[in-house]
């Protein structure tokens, strides 16, 4: 058995249409797998129906970006009803927000001397309601600013770089609420990536986090590195939370793992699929 919980389609910044993207991963020997797109189930319904007749175990699944603080968190929605009022209202007001700061990280860039490249990161973005950083990052690119993702981040985008915008998102405890009103388990996306100047904030962080109605981890992920995985079977015991694994998968020329890539689930834990029906 091999499990995903955590990928992206063109519903938000990923490379591959929601069904291509389940014939890609089912070709790779995935069996079980949840869509995560940011901020939007738009391609839920497409990708069942696809991973459903390949014969895999799917969930539904939305990565909702919220504030924590000063730090943008991502928290993962695993079996929300994508049809939910709630969730349709969360998704129009993070498109605005997207479109609006689609044009502050253009104006931001444009005092750094690039060209304008608002218009054409929105005729990338396959979903005009996530137009994503990742969308600038390949604007940049095609017009011959930077030459890669990586430095696109490294010099403009990143969220310690010169053309970060931060959006308004909504708090942690809202994003679980807004999860757990849509029926799904809010799961913790990578822990391991966010970066703060006092490492006990990160234990902070997960408390909240659990406080908030927080029920699972990604323990292994494709946007942490290997050697965080025991800090978070740590947090899992202390708080009696349930794990989970996912690649993160965007794209075939990306920086991380393919889908079912980023690892097996860790044994002796509770896997969150154990939560879902
Ligand atoms: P957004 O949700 O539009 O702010 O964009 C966040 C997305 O940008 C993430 O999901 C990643 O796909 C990508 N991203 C963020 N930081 C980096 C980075 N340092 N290097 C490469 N990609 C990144
Ligand atoms: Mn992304
Ligand atoms: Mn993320
Ligand atoms: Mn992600």
């Amino acid at each position: 058995m091999t499990i995903d919980l955590h990928m992206h389609s063109t519903a938000s910044d990923g490379e591959l249409a929601p069904a291509a993207l389940m014939q890609f991963a089912a070709g790779l020997g995935v069996t079980t797998i949840a869509l995560t797109d940011h901020d939007t189930a738009a391609g839920v319904a497409e990708a069942r129906a696809a991973a459903q007749g390949l014969g895999m175990q799917f969930y539904s699944g939305i990565e909702v970006s919220c504030q924590w603080g000063k730090r943008c968190i991502h928290v993962v929605g695993l079996g929300i009803d994508e049809e939910n009022a709630a969730l349709a209202a969360a998704v129009e007001h993070f498109a605005q927000q997207r479109a609006r700061r689609a044009r502050d990280i253009a104006d931001k860039l444009m005092a750094l001397g690039c060209p304008d490249l608002c218009e054409r990161a929105v005729e990338i973005a396959p979903n005009k309601a996530v137009i994503s950083r990742n969308h600038f990052a390949q604007a940049l690119i095609e017009a011959g600013v930077v030459k890669n993702q990586q430095e696109a981040f490294d010099r403009f985008l990143g969220d310690n770089a010169p053309a970060f915008v931060m959006a308004p998102w909504p708090e942690l405890t809202a994003a679980v609420d807004l999860i757990r009103g849509a029926g799904g388990v809010a799961v913790l996306a990578h822990p391991g990536r966010y970066s703060f100047k006092k490492d006990w904030m990160l234990d902070a962080l997960v408390e909240e986090f659990v406080k908030a109605g927080g029920r699972a981890l990604e323990v292994v992920s494709g946007s942490q590195p290997a050697e965080f995985t025991p800090r978070c079977l740590d947090w899992a015991r202390k708080y009696d939370l349930a794990v989970s694994v996912g690649s993160d998968f965007h794209s075939r020329k990306g920086i991380r793992p393919l889908p079912g890539q980023a690892g097996p689930m860790p044994e002796g834990m509770t896997p969150v699929t154990a939560l879902l029906p």
